[in-house]
């Protein structure tokens, strides 16, 4: 990874030999003067975990409708498992789409509802009672399979739906929002279980959330979609360590982020004059930019370090004082205001509390960094 300034080809998975499981194919959809989703390309990998992550009307659930079958693009085609899914209406393809509603049968028994599938499509009685059973004990609602949807907390309702959707054996499942509709704890928890699942089945999963934590723990890799366009495709890490540009510095994390003049580019290094961190900012690697260039900078709140003294390097580092505390157990936040003027956010782990380690607010601290630290984004 040299350089996050040299713009890389966006939705590629990278040098990958196989055929992907999904391909969209320069996919846009328009709504009357709407562009919803606006020429997309993306490959999904067989028994990946996809995840699709941005703000509200980005598009997202716009997409997963054209690949599910309910929206037929404006331009573009969808290939699944290298078949072409243009005029293949939903209930031929092999997909199956989870929705945010859940929308369970309220008549119907747990087991019931599972089943509905499978009654419809003829498959024999015997072999229903044991793949719903199944499915029923995977996702550890075994013991539910008489209750009604009413009789179920909201947790179970999804698992229920979960199951419902994975019954049929579908390639690729789409789920909307799967977690939208429960507590932070639960969701926690039930991220790991639809990961476990997930990886069990080895079925495709392309998950559409707006939150960022949700898609860094579920994904193995994830889109952020901006204005009906997907802006950056990658690992997690990826994503967080070398953003494309501000918008997915910001939505990714927490981010101090700097305008700063290009003033030195070489091929191993490079240095930003940067007027509100009050230094010179040195990068460890070059940024193909001119020089006298504006340029940004984005420095993650947890590759800052604070200190008492002022440390012995010239470059990336600041003196400013304490201006907010928070602690949160494991971690304690840091708004430092820069003598610049300028506040930014530290977050330091809170592994030992000995004295040279404390800092609270009205101390005069200096922030550094190494060359490794800070990112530089497009302009
Ligand atoms: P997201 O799921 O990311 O919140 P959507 O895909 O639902 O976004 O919507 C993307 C954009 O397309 C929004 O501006 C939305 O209002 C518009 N849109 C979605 N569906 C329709 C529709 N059936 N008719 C008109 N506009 C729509
Ligand atoms: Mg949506």
């Amino acid at each position: 990874m040299s350089s996050a300034i040299e713009t890389q080809p966006v939705g590629t998975a990278g040098g990958a030999d196989a055929a992907p499981f999904v391909r969209i194919e320069g996919i846009t959809k328009r709504f009357g003067a709407i562009v919803a989703v606006n020429r997309i390309d993306l490959d999904i990998q067989r028994s990946e975990l996809f995840c699709l992550l941005g703000g509200s009307g980005s598009g997202k659930s716009t997409l997963l409708r054209m690949l599910a079958g309910f929206e037929q693009p404006s331009e573009g085609r969808i290939l699944i498992d290298g078949q072409d899914m243009t005029g293949v209406p939903a209930y031929e393809r092999p997909v199956n789409m989870m929705f945010q509603s859940y929308a369970l049968f309220p008549h119907m028994s747990v087991s019931d509802n599972v089943a509905y599938g499978l009654r419809r499509g003829g498959v024999p009685r015997a072999e229903i009672r044991k793949r719903v059973a199944d499915m029923l004990d995977m996702v550890k609602m075994g013991d539910y399979a008489q209750r009604r949807p009413h009789q179920l907390s909201g947790g179970q309702r999804q698992r229920v739906a979960l199951a419902r959707a994975l019954v049929k054996q579908p390639k690729l499942l789409l789920l909307d929002e799967p977690l939208g509709a429960l507590d932070k704890k639960l969701r926690e928890e039930t991220q790991f279980e639809l990961m476990k699942i997930q990886a069990q089945l080895g079925t495709t999963f392309i998950v559409v959330t707006h939150d960022q934590d949700e898609a860094m723990t579920l994904a193995s890799r994830m889109g952020v979609m901006r204005d009906g366009r997907l802006v950056q495709v990658g690992g997690p890490r990826d994503l967080y360590e070398f953003p494309a540009d501000r918008y997915v510095a910001q939505f990714i994390g927490a981010v101090n982020l700097f305008d700063g003049v290009l003033i030195e580019d070489e091929p191993g290094h490079a240095r930003m004059r940067c007027e509100e961190a009050g230094c010179v900012i040195h990068v460890g690697h070059g940024v193909t930019g001119t020089l006298g260039q504006t340029v940004h900078l984005a420095i993650r709140p947890e590759k800052i370090n604070l200190a008492h003294d002022r440390p012995a390097q010239d470059e990336n580092v600041t003196p400013g004082t304490i201006d907010e505390v928070a602690y949160l157990g494991n971690l304690s936040v840091y708004q430092v205001r820069l003598d610049t003027g300028r506040l930014i956010h530290v977050t330091l782990p809170n592994l030992d509390r000995h004295e040279g380690n404390v800092f609270e607010i009205g101390n005069r601290v200096y922030c550094s960094w190494g060359p490794a630290s800070a990112v530089v984004l497009p302009a």
